[in-house]
């Protein structure tokens, strides 16, 4: 079910077509990409260089950022209004549902079933030795940043790509 916040997003023009181009959330141009070709591209990154799960980290986590402060922007938040608006971003974009969001001590535990991007990796390329959803790792900690004003990281502990029954993504306060 998509957030009622969302709803009115989708309806409000947030999601549009202009002269031949898509724009998501807030104006940002974008494409509708089947999610094959995306791990195909990831995969085949990987394999040619080690850096890339650190890049798709970074590139997530810029993006997260950049939604955050947006959405900071028009609306002041408490943080259980912020978790919503980050569990609609990933539903709504298509990511995967959290559908569990804690947060005990220092430390917020989001769990994510069903999960796009590993569901789909493993499907392509059977099991995975490490958890595959760096991209969404760095997009949790990106989004959580402008909201706490200081800088997270966030590790994925548990991946569906390589067996697990769900993605567990933990963030901390990044030292
Ligand atoms: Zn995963």
């Amino acid at each position: 079910m998509i957030p009622a916040f969302f709803k009115k997003l989708l309806f409000s023009r947030q999601f549009f077509y202009d002269k031949g181009k898509f724009f998501l959330m807030m104006k940002v141009p974008g494409i509708i990409l089947p999610m094959h070709a995306f791990v195909s591209f990831m995969n085949q990154y990987s394999k040619n260089d080690k850096g890339a799960s650190k890049h798709a980290y970074e590139v997530g986590y810029t993006q997260g950022k950049n939604a955050g402060q947006r959405y900071l922007n028009i609306s002041s938040s408490s943080f259980p209004t912020f978790v919503e608006f980050v569990k609609g971003v990933a539903e709504v974009m298509g990511l995967g549902k959290i559908h569990s969001f804690k947060k005990e001590g220092e430390k917020i535990y989001a769990r994510i079933n069903p999960s796009i991007f590993a569901e789909i990796h493993k499907e392509m390329f059977g099991k995975s030795k490490k958890p595959v959803c760096n991209y969404l790792s760095g997009l949790a900690a990106g989004l959580f940043e402008p909201f706490f004003k200081y800088k997270l990281d966030c590790v994925e502990t548990y991946c569906k790509a390589k067996g697990d029954p769900e993605c567990v993504f933990v963030l901390t306060k990044a030292k």
